[in-house]
C-alpha cells in the first residue's frame, strides 16, 4: 500500500461507525472472471454475431429468449469455475466482525463471488441482480429463484437442450422465466434490486469504500455523490484512476489507494476493524429474525 492503511481514528469516524462498500468488475477480474467485452464476448446466433451489449437487453430476450438463456448458461459456467479471491474474503470477514447493522455491501457484480466467499446475504445488495437466479417474465411477484448447478454450458457450441429449456419456468405460475439481471435497456428498481435501500445505506453510513468500479452506471455514481455531499469519509481502492478518483482526491475526507483489491482489502479490513477488537456476540446480534 503506497499510503498507510486508514484507520477509524485517522478517518475521524465516531464509535459504532457504519460502512457502505460498493464493488464493481475490478474485484472479479482478479478472480479471472471474463469481462465478455472484446472479441471473446461475441456470440453467434444464426448467421449473426452479437456483442454482450446487444444480448444483455430486454429487447433481445423478447426476440430470442432461448438464445439469450443459452448465452447466460455459458456465462454462468465461467463464473462458477472462478474462485473468490482475498479481496472477497476480506469483505466477508469485515461484514462478520461489524454485523449487518454496521456493514452493507452493494455490488454491481452478477457473478455470485461475494456470496461464495461466505458473506452474510443480509449484509449484501446485488443492485444488478445475479446470473445464478431467475424470475418470472410476468408481473406475478418480485421473487427470484436459484438456478441449478447443472443449468450451465461449458461448451458454447453445445445447444441448450429441450429439457433445460423446459425447466426455465416461473415456479409460481409456470410462465417463462428470465435471468434475474438488470439489462442495459432497463431501470433500477427497489422491489427487484433494492436500489433505494442501497442509496439509503450510503446516506446513513460514516464511510463509503469504493472498490474496482469504473463509475459508468448511474446508481454507483449517485452513491458516491451522496457520500461526498454528506461529507462521509470515502476510500477508493483501484489500481487505475476511475471516474470517481478526481472527486475522491479533491475531497477533504477522501483517500485513493492505488492498489488491487486482493492485496489491499485484507490490510484495510484489519486496519478498520482489527480481529483482536472483535466484540463478544450478544444474543440480540447472534439471533436475527
Ligand atoms: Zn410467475
Amino acid at each position: 500500500m503506497t499510503e498507510r492503511a486508514p484507520t477509524p481514528e485517522s478517518l475521524n469516524l465516531p464509535p459504532d461507525w457504519r460502512i457502505a462498500v460498493l464493488t464493481g468488475a475490478g474485484i472479479s477480474a482478479e478472480s479471472g472472471i471474463p469481462t465478455y467485452r472484446g472479441k471473446d464476448g461475441l456470440w453467434t446466433t444464426g448467421s449473426r454475431d452479437y456483442r454482450p451489449q446487444d444480448l444483455a437487453t430486454l429487447r433481445a430476450f423478447q426476440a430470442m429468449p432461448r438464445d439469450i438463456w443459452h448465452w447466460y448458461f455459458y456465462r454462468r459456467c465461467g463464473c462458477l469455475k472462478a474462485r473468490p479471491n482475498a479481496g472477497h474474503a476480506a469483505l466477508a470477514d469485515l461484514a462478520r466482525r461489524l454485523g449487518p447493522d454496521r456493514f452493507t455491501l452493494v455490488t454491481q457484480n452478477v457473478d455470485g463471488l461475494h456470496l461464495r466467499s461466505g458473506i452474510d446475504p443480509d449484509a449484501m445488495i446485488e443492485i444488478h441482480g445475479s446470473l445464478h437466479r431467475m424470475r418470472c417474465t410476468l408481473p406475478c411477484g418480485p421473487e427470484h429463484f436459484p438456478l441449478g448447478d447443472d443449468q450451465v454450458l461449458a461448451d458454447r457450441t453445445e445447444p441448450l437442450t429441450d429439457d433445460a429449456w423446459s425447466r426455465l419456468k416461473c415456479p409460481r405460475c409456470g410462465a417463462m422465466a428470465r435471468p434475474h439481471v438488470l439489462w442495459f435497456d432497463e431501470c433500477y428498481d427497489e422491489n427487484l434490486y433494492r436500489s433505494e435501500t442501497a442509496l439509503d445505506r450510503v446516506a446513513n453510513a460514516h464511510l463509503l469504500l469504493v472498490v474496482g468500479t469504473s463509475g459508468a452506471t448511474t446508481l454507483p455514481l449517485m452513491m458516491v455523490r451522496t457520500a461526498l455531499r454528506r461529507n462521509l469519509a470515502v476510500i477508493e481502492v483501484n489500481p487505475e484512476a476511475s471516474a470517481f478518483t478526481p472527486a475522491v482526491r479533491a475531497h477533504d475526507r477522501g483517500v485513493w489507494l492505488e492498489e488491487n483489491a486482493s492485496t489491499c482489502l485484507p490490510r484495510l479490513a484489519q486496519a478498520l476493524a482489527p480481529v483482536a477488537e472483535k466484540r463478544p456476540a450478544t444474543p440480540s446480534r447472534a439471533v436475527r429474525p
